[in-house]
C-alpha cells in the first residue's frame, strides 16, 4: 500500500489557487506574445513606414511587460509546488538529523548540548519530507531560541503504537506560562519582541495536522518545554 502513495502529490487549496492563476493567466499572455512577435515581424518588412519605429519601441514595451508577469506566474507556481504534499516513505530520523545539520554551527558557537536518542528501529513512514523539516526546523529553533548558551536540548524517537511514531524536543530554556501557552499556535503571537513572527508554530500546527498528526506541548516557566510530534505511519491522502 505503501507504494501507491510514493508518488501521489497533493495541492492544498491554497497551492491550488495559486497554480489555477497562474494558468488561466499564462494561456492569454502566450497569445499576447506571439502576436507581438508577428507584429515585429510585419514592421520588419516595412522600412518605409514613418511610424516604423515608434510602432517597434511600443511593442516591444508590450513584450517586456509579458515577460514580467510570466515571471510573475513562475513565481505562482513555485510557490504553489512548495504547498504541495509530496508523499514518500521515509526514515524520521534521517529527517532529523537533516535538519540538525542547519543548526549544528550555532549548537557548536552557543555549547549547546544536542542529545539525540533516536529509536534504532524505528519503522518507516509514509509522510512529506520536505514538510517535516520545516515542522522539526520550526520546533527546533524555538527550543534553541529558548536555552542559554550552554543549555540542553534533546531529540527522542520512538515507535507509539502500530499506527503511530512520535518525536519530542525537549528543552531546558525559560519555559512557558499558562497564559502564553494558550496563544502559541495563534498566527503572529510571538513573545519575541522586535524579532519574532509568530508564524513558526502556527505553520508547524498546519503541516502536522494535514499529515493526520498532532502535537503536545508541556511547559514549566524557570524549567523548560517539551513539544511532542506524534504522526501516522501512513499520512492520510484526503485534506
Ligand atoms: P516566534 O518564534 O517567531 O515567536 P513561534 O510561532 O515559533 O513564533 O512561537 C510562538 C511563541 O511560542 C514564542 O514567541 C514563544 O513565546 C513560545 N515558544 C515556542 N517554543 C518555545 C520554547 N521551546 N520555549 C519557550 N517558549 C516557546
Ligand atoms: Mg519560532
Amino acid at each position: 500500500a505503501f507504494r501507491e502513495l510514493q508518488h501521489h502529490h497533493k495541492l492544498s487549496s491554497l497551492g491550488r489557487l495559486a497554480a489555477g492563476v497562474a494558468h488561466e493567466i499564462n494561456n492569454p499572455m502566450a497569445i499576447i506574445n506571439e502576436k507581438a512577435g508577428l507584429i515585429l515581424d510585419l514592421l520588419a518588412r516595412m522600412p518605409e513606414n514613418p511610424h516604423r519605429d515608434k510602432l517597434e519601441a511600443l511593442t516591444r514595451d508590450i513584450l517586456k511587460s509579458v515577460d514580467r508577469c510570466r515571471n510573475i506566474t513562475h513565481r505562482l507556481l513555485g510557490f504553489a509546488r512548495r504547498m504541495d504534499v509530496q508523499i514518500e516513505v521515509l526514515d524520521l530520523n534521517d529527517v532529523i538529523r537533516e535538519v540538525l545539520t542547519f543548526l549544528e554551527k550555532e549548537a557548536l558557537y552557543r555549547n549547546i548540548d544536542v542529545r539525540l536518542q533516536l529509536a534504532e528501529n524505528l519503522p518507516r513512514i509514509a509522510s512529506d519530507r520536505g514538510q517535516l523539516q520545516q515542522v522539526f526546523l520550526n520546533i527546533l529553533n524555538n527550543a534553541f531560541e529558548a536555552v542559554p548558551d550552554g543549555g540542553t536540548v534533546s531529540i527522542t524517537s520512538w515507535e507509539v503504537d502500530a499506527d503511530k511514531v512520535a518525536v519530542s524536543i525537549q528543552d531546558n530554556g525559560h519555559g512557558m506560562d499558562e497564559e502564553t501557552m494558550k496563544h502559541i499556535f495563534e498566527p503572529f503571537f510571538t513573545t519575541k519582541k522586535g524579532y519574532g513572527t509568530g508564524l513558526g508554530l502556527p505553520i508547524t500546527y498546519g503541516i502536522v495536522k494535514k499529515l493526520g498528526g498532532d502535537i503536545q506541548v508541556q511547559s514549566q516557566v524557570g524549567e523548560g518545554t517539551t513539544f511532542t510530534v506524534y504522526l501516522p505511519k501512513k499520512a492520510p491522502l484526503a485534506e
